[in-house]
């Protein structure tokens, strides 16, 4: 059985770099397009496992090429496959669209994700039991999340929380069960509907959770680091000042590396520091899942 169980999403992510976004009816050419793995929940998995932690993957991958290059993608990266859902649908895919001058635009087709229902979560309940921590973000039902909650806090396993993407008709009952729950600025103000600009807003909006039954916050903040509040107590750690070059993936590197860090037995706030400085690592180098160091070379660096 493996330390870390991350419940979500797998999805092949299609870049088409652009001049422009074509005008309606209009077909241009663009310079060039890659393709990536991603999904948050791959994501984090992968950086948890890059750094040494044993990861079980429990995750609906499509019935096409790219199912299968995600199942090869896992193995090549060490994470247990036994627990993967062969779903029905085609893969997830995320085109990204990026212009030079302005910011992505991302449009997320969920495919086979959503085959990972409550009712399939439920023939892996011995895994989930005897995880030492499970991993959980927004991509896949939120009914399988719930369920990944009930069954983890019977056991009591600890859970992670990355309530991205935000979305709507979260039950609250349920997300306020978590010991962690990690949002970054943006979501938690989704969430709370309280601003976000300074840090004391930002604890402020952290304690309306906190006071709703939330344990620890983790809020990443970018290139300003990390918040974390918990009820007595907060903390923040800068992040390390780099030449970013890349910021995608940056928080799922950051989920995996705190998970890693924890479960291998370090103190909250010590996990933090390090996942602080794996994160740091991800933004100086291009891509997502290509930007995640291992353990091995995150030495020699
Ligand atoms: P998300 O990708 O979810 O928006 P953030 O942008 O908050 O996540 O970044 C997650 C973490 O990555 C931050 O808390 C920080 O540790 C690190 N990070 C992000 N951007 C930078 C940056 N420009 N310089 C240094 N560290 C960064």
């Amino acid at each position: 059985m493996a330390d870390i169980t991350v419940i979500g999403s797998n999805m092949i992510d299609l870049m088409t770099y652009i001049d422009r976004m074509p005008e309606e009816g209009e077909t241009i050419s663009a310079p060039s397009f890659s393709m990536g793995f991603g999904g948050k929940g791959s994501n984090q998995a992968i950086a948890a496992s890059r750094l040494g932690s044993d990861v079980a993957m429990i995750t609906a991958v499509g019935a096409d090429e790219f199912g299968q290059q995600q199942l090869d993608n896992y193995q090549e990266n060490g994470i247990k496959t036994d627990m993967i859902i062969h779903g029905k649908a085609n893969s997830g895919v995320a085109p990204i669209f990026v212009e030079p001058t302005s910011g992505n635009r991302i449009i997320i087709v969920k495919g086979a994700n959503d085959e990972l229902t409550p009712d399939a979560l439920d023939q892996f309940k011995s895994q989930i039991q005897s995880s030492k921590l499970i991993v959980l973000q927004q991509e896949i039902p939120l009914e399988t999340n719930y369920r990944a909650i009930e069954i983890a806090r019977a056991a009591n396993v600890p859970v992670l929380l990355n309530p991205a993407p935000a979305v709507e008709g979260i039950n609250r009952e349920f997300v306020n069960q978590v010991q962690f729950y990690a949002p970054n600025e943006t979501e938690l103000s989704t969430i709370t509907g309280m601003p976000v600009e300074s840090i004391d807003e930002i604890k402020a909006a952290a304690h309306k959770l906190i006071d709703e039954g939330v344990e620890n916050l983790i809020v990443t903040i970018g290139s300003r680091g990390v918040l974390w509040v918990c009820k007595d107590d907060f903390k923040l750690i800068d992040a390390h000042k780099v030449d970013a070059v890349d910021t995608t993936g940056a928080g799922d590197s950051f989920i995996g590396a705190f998970a890693h860090y924890y479960v291998a037995g370090e103190s909250v706030s010590e996990a933090l520091q390090h996942a602080n400085d794996y994160a740091a690592v991800t933004v100086t180098r291009k891509g997502t899942q290509k930007s995640y160091p291992t353990a091995a070379e995150l030495k020699n660096l």
